[in-house]
């Protein structure tokens, strides 16, 4: 068999509809992937998973004073509630940590400006104030284009005591400065619940050496808004390619094909994988991770989390096919961090869309800039360096982990847990 793009782009169509974290979409999703796989001749499996989080917010502003008018706020996930008739207070706009900017906001809804620290919010929650308000977007978007997202408040946030979150378009907070709001009215109503969300594995056992394990990876779920079939909609149809390819063609070692749920909202799947296996990651020689793919115009690249030499190795592999695929080492934001966390070794092929022509996390992540042809392309770049790995009579691949790749592992993870 050959890798088919249209195949692919027509898996990619079925499973493109918004699938966020712990949603019945997400969990629709996955049932479309075990259908696929089954289709093809192996039993996929899936492992569930809890996060905490809600799709239940409801959150209202009023300006009282100088002038009276209502905005369209979103009330942020896991946030603290106000009292079911709301709050009165006074307004404030804190540009930053300042102190000069922390005097006299007591007992008010203060706006800030980018994200939430864990510093300031401390800093706030001392404070006594009422609630914050966020806002996103530009000042240029128009409104009947742009959604309004309901952000997640992080446990790295709420373990220090709840407070009642608010989000506003750009445009509207700048409003609110400009025209002097001094007293508002506003409720926030929100509580987190345990959700489940899931993975889909599926085994292909090794002919000669299946006791070494080769793993791809691919996160399914998407933010809100977005129909995610960039990000990673087309990473998810491009390991089923490779699943497929792989049936016909039995490979060596041993496949571990996993596709993860909640990548979005903190690379959850995966380190809910490692976590549950990992007394079993032993195996593991090597994972393959595919986020973002099949933008018409862009580059593939191949961002190795590994020892100089895969980068080396791979740089020349692709040279030599006359394939055009950027290698470099260093760690990226997906699934194969938790991996290389825990000492496998990995690899994370993408293909990063041209400046304009490509977008990622909201409702401008379409179809429209993909095609077959160019998953087609990627897959087959991907396939290429997958069956000189699965297939190699020794496995060129170290199994360690650099120290300067530890040290910015480290540096992200504990970014999150000094956050946390
Ligand atoms: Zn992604």
């Amino acid at each position: 068999m050959t890798i088919c793009g249209n195949r692919e782009f027509a898996l990619l169509k079925k499973i493109g509809f918004v699938r966020v974290s712990g949603s019945q979409e997400e969990k629709k999703a996955a049932q479309i992937l075990l259908d696929e796989i089954q289709s093809i001749g192996f039993e996929g499996k899936e492992e569930t998973f809890t996060v905490t989080d809600t799709f239940h917010t409801e959150g209202t502003l009023k300006v009282l004073e100088p002038y009276e008018k209502t905005y369209t706020v979103t009330c942020y996930r896991c946030c603290g509630s106000t009292p079911n008739e709301g709050v009165t207070a006074g307004f404030a706009y804190i540009e930053d940590m300042l102190e000069a900017n922390l005097v006299g906001i007591e007992g008010k809804l203060v706006l800030v400006q980018g994200r939430m620290t864990p510093e300031l919010y401390q800093k706030l929650l001392k404070a006594k104030v009422a609630g914050y308000l966020t806002f996103s977007g530009t000042i240029e978007d128009k409104e009947e284009e742009t959604d309004l997202p309901t952000p997640i408040m992080r446990e790295r946030l709420t373990k220090f005591g709840l407070m009642p979150a608010l989000n506003i378009r750009a445009k509207d907070a700048m409003e609110l400065v400009r025209d002097r709001a001094s007293m508002v009215h506003f409720t926030a109503k929100s509580a987190a619940e345990t959700l489940e969300s899931r993975n889909v594995v599926v085994t292909v056992p090794g002919t000669e050496m299946p006791e070494q394990i080769i793993a791809f990876g691919a996160h399914f779920d998407s933010v809100p808004f977005s129909t995610g079939v960039y990000d990673n909609g087309a990473g998810s149809v491009i390991l089923m390619e490779l699943l497929r390819y792989f049936k016909e063609h039995a490979p060596k070692r041993t496949l571990r094909f996993m596709w993860y749920g909640s990548e979005e909202v903190g690379l959850l799947g995966s380190k809910a994988y490692v976590e549950a296996h990992r007394e079993e990651l032993e195996p593991y020689q090597l994972m393959i991770n595919v986020d973002v793919a099949g933008a018409i115009l862009g580059t593939d690249s191949a961002i190795v989390s590994a020892e100089q030499s895969l980068v080396d190795y791979t740089d020349y592999l692709f040279k030599q096919a006359g394939m055009a695929v950027k290698v470099k080492q260093d760690i990226y934001s997906s699934d194969s961090i938790p991996f290389a966390d825990a000492g496998v070794p990995a690899i994370n092929f993408c293909r990063f869309g041209a400046p304009g022509t490509a977008f990622i996390h909201d409702r401008r992540d379409t179809l429209s800039f993909l095609s077959a042809e160019s998953l087609e392309k990627t897959t087959e770049k991907i396939l290429l360096f997958s069956q000189q790995m699965i297939n190699a009579g020794v496995l060129p691949v170290p199994r360690t982990i650099p120290q300067n790749i530890v040290e910015k592992i480290d540096e992200y993870l504990f970014k999150e847990k000094k956050e946390k």
